[in-house]
């Protein structure tokens, strides 16, 4: 390897440590059948069809808007619910006015000392009807139900917490992510004062760009306009090339 090529791959490096310091315990279910099998199945079925008409498709990838946006798609990796990779890449995308949305909050939480750590955004539909068969009934309230897709499939959901920009931590929450239970509720007013704080700032900054917190995961936020757009069954790498 020329010395050339080695500094350059420095200069790449991220400036800061991963931001999983503060990350507690990844929630697990027992998914009710094989994940492989489910993924299959999945792929093979046809999304449910709606009337339009729906806007154009535009979907953005989010760390291209900004550096302070940074990326912990847990689906990519086993650190999820159901204990395997899901997704092939670690990417996240929003539709357009939800992605320029988004960079807005960023950019008012970077005032603050805080970036923001997406888990997901834009999420084919195969892999909402997976999580939905994979989960037992009692925690039905935190996946949704593939015969109305989710938004998430409408390229209007994302999913995140906040890191200090001082050291790149992600901070903690009064609860893990996708953590199915009583503190993922926005409103939950157990655990450290800080961590509901913290909760709140980023909710603060999500609603006020037009976002709604989901009312069982203080991480969901859907973005106002997310009826206007289809649910969608593309794949990430296929993003950009329609
Ligand atoms: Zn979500």
């Amino acid at each position: 390897m020329s010395s050339t090529l080695v500094c350059l791959m420095l200069i790449a490096a991220p400036a800061a440590p991963a931001p999983d310091d503060a990350r507690p315990a990844v929630f697990r279910i027992t998914p009710l059948r094989p994940v492989a099998e489910l993924r299959r199945e999945a792929l093979a079925a046809t999304p449910p069809r709606e009337p339009g008409p729906f806007k154009p498709v535009d979907l953005v990838e989010l760390t291209k808007l900004d550096a302070g946006i940074r990326l912990d798609i847990r689906y990519a990796t086993s650190d999820n619910f159901l204990g395997v990779p899901v997704y092939e890449q670690a990417r996240a995308f929003l539709q357009r006015p939800a992605a320029e949305a988004l960079l807005r909050a960023q950019r008012a939480l970077a005032a603050d000392g805080f970036g923001l750590l997406i888990h997901d955004g834009y999420r084919p539909w195969w892999v909402t009807k997976v999580f939905w068969e994979a989960t037992p009934a009692s925690g039905h309230a935190f996946v949704a139900d593939p015969a109305q897709g989710s938004r998430h499939n409408r390229g209007c959901a994302v999913d995140l917490t906040l890191y200090r920009l001082a050291d790149g931590k992600a901070v903690e929450m009064p609860s893990g992510y996708d953590e199915m239970s009583e503190r993922a509720a926005p409103g939950y007013a157990g655990g450290p004062a800080e961590a509901r704080r913290l909760r709140d700032r980023l909710r603060a900054a999500m609603e006020r760009e037009g976002f709604k917190v989901f009312a069982t995961e203080w991480w969901h936020f859907d973005y106002a306009g997310w009826r206007d757009y289809p649910i969608l069954n593309v794949s990430f790498d296929a993003i950009g090339r329609r």
